[in-house]
């Protein structure tokens, strides 16, 4: 267990499993807190007047002060009441959350914030073993059906707080699996496959229904939907990956971060891929182009798979190691973090620009980039990147993974055919019921509030459900 400090009582987080025993695996890397030592770190907790880890943090005002405080007296079954109240999916943000709540911990001003983050895993897991968390159908039934398009966090947690409420919930996705990226994107060794399919089944127990292998818009229409449903709610996510407009960007070997990361996903949950997407960097030498939490899971991948060596460049600053002046609490901590899968292995380098990709004859397959450093400077008000002379060099690379964020929804055949009002990135335009332009139908989670975390992801769905349900009631 590494102990941030000596103090006896400060604050413990259990770790990561041995790195070459979790190389040789795609399980779960983080382990768990002993039970005695939860209660410790919960009991930290000030019980704040005013929590800003609930009020102002957590977008799901989780009632985090109360909940440590059960902890502390051991009252476990209380704790997990508390903490479903407020949130349908404890046990993914428990393993994947940044915990924007401990960004701004009170105790952070003066010490290391409150985990609780690992109280939050060990009282969902203790609930799902001790069979506290069991199938809770509605007492009624409503006779409104309602459409949900995309089973990514959103689209779960509208569907469990609509079936929760007695409406008879259908979830169209159009992959063979639910999940959205929590199935398909984050890696098992984050968050394990088994972790979400617990969840799944528990909704489909509930009553919700999961119709897979299903694109809304093209292998249903939207008149078909309107036949069938009361309300239509779209949470398709974000899939349109920012691309790098360089020369040599069409050589073979040069793929989106998701592309390697959902054929892993695939492979792990015993899904067919066609020979074009079957991406693996067994003995290549890799670049991960994007210094962010996509390409830090690009990194733990190909190194799970065997890759000869990897670097990730990124071509922002180093961020300080602790938080600046301008980065005060309560703010988010915008600080260097090193991934688990960092500690694993490749390097890393910061302000760095790449020109162009240089391939070899005759497959055409990639093999240098040719990149130089940068230097931010301000210029006209805005903060830009300026390539510094004499500065040029080269990596060499069989495979490249872009991990530069998401546009936005790119192409959505359902939205397109209804013709739904967008931004100018292509989002869906909801008012704030989450309402779209067109009647009946409604948006939610990162199609319609950009690329953002599980835990928005989920709190803006199930927002979404109290509207739906509002409007039907009117
Ligand atoms: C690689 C990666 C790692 C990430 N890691 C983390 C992390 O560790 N922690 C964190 O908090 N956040 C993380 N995120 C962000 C987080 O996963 C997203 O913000 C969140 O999943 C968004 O949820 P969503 O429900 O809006 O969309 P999604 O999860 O994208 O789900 C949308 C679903 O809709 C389906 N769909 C789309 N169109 C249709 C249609 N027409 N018909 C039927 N189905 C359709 C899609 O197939 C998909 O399953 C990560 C993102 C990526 C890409």
């Amino acid at each position: 267990m590494a102990k941030t400090t000596d103090q006896k009582n400060s604050r413990h987080i259990p770790g990561y499993r041995d790195i070459k025993e979790r190389l040789g695996d795609y399980c779960e890397v983080e382990k768990t807190l002993p039970e005695d030592e939860i209660i410790t770190q919960a009991s930290r907790c000030l019980t704040c007047g005013t929590p800003f880890c609930h009020g102002y943090a957590c977008p799901l005002a989780n009632i985090i002060p109360e909940i440590n405080e059960y902890i502390a007296m051991r009252q476990w079954k209380e704790a997990l009441k508390l903490l479903l109240s407020t949130h349908p999916f404890p046990e993914f943000t428990a393993r994947i959350c940044p915990a924007l709540c401990e960004g701004s911990c009170v105790l952070g001003i003066n010490e290391e914030a409150v985990t609780i983050r690992q109280v939050e895993k060990m009282i969902v897991e203790m609930g799902f073993e001790k069979g506290w968390i069991k199938p809770r159908p509605p007492y009624m039934r409503r006779s409104e059906k309602i459409a949900v398009i995309g089973s990514g966090p959103s689209g779960l947690a509208a569907a469990e707080r609509l079936n929760r409420k007695g409406y008879q919930v259908t979830v169209f996705e159009k992959e063979l699996n639910p999940g959205g990226l929590l199935t398909y994107g984050i890696p098992n060794f984050k968050l394990d496959k088994q972790v979400v399919m617990r969840r799944i089944n528990l909704m489909k127990d509930e009553g919700v229904l999961f119709e897979c292998g299903i694109t809304a818009g093209s292998d249903i229409s939207y008149n078909y939907l309107k036949r069938h449903f009361s309300v239509v709610l779209i949470t398709g996510g974000t899939e349109q990956p920012r691309d790098l407009d360089i020369r040599g960007r069409e050589l073979n070997g040069i793929h989106f971060a998701l592309d390697l990361l959902k054929a892993q996903n695939k492979r792990l949950i015993g899904e067919p891929l066609a020979a074009e997407n079957d991406i693996t960097a067994r003995d290549k030498k890799v670049v991960v182009i994007g210094g962010g939490d996509t390409g830090s899971d690009c990194i733990g991948t190909v190194l799970r798979q065997g890759a000869k060596d990897v670097c990730q460049i990124e071509i922002m600053p180093r961020p300080p190691e602790t938080r600046g002046d301008d980065n005060p609490w309560p703010l988010w901590p915008r600080i260097d973090r090193i991934s688990s899968s960092h500690q694993e292995g490749g390097t890393r380098r910061w302000c760095v620009d790449t020109k162009r990709f240089e391939g070899s004859p005759p497959q055409g397959g990639v093999k240098l980039l040719h990149c130089c450093d940068v230097e931010w400077s301000h210029k006209e008000g805005k903060l830009l990147p300026v390539r510094l002379d004499d500065t040029d060099f080269t990596i060499e690379a069989d495979l490249v993974f872009l991990a530069l964020g998401f546009l936005g929804p790119g192409p959505n055949p359902l939205a397109d055919t209804i013709g739904l009002e967008r931004d100018e990135k292509g989002g869906i335009l909801v008012d704030k019921n989450h309402m779209t332009s067109v009647p009946g139908v409604f948006s939610a989670g990162d199609i319609a509030r950009g690329q953002s975390l599980v835990v928005r992801a989920i709190a803006d769905g199930a927002a979404a459900a109290e509207d739906v349900d509002l409007q039907i009631n009117k």
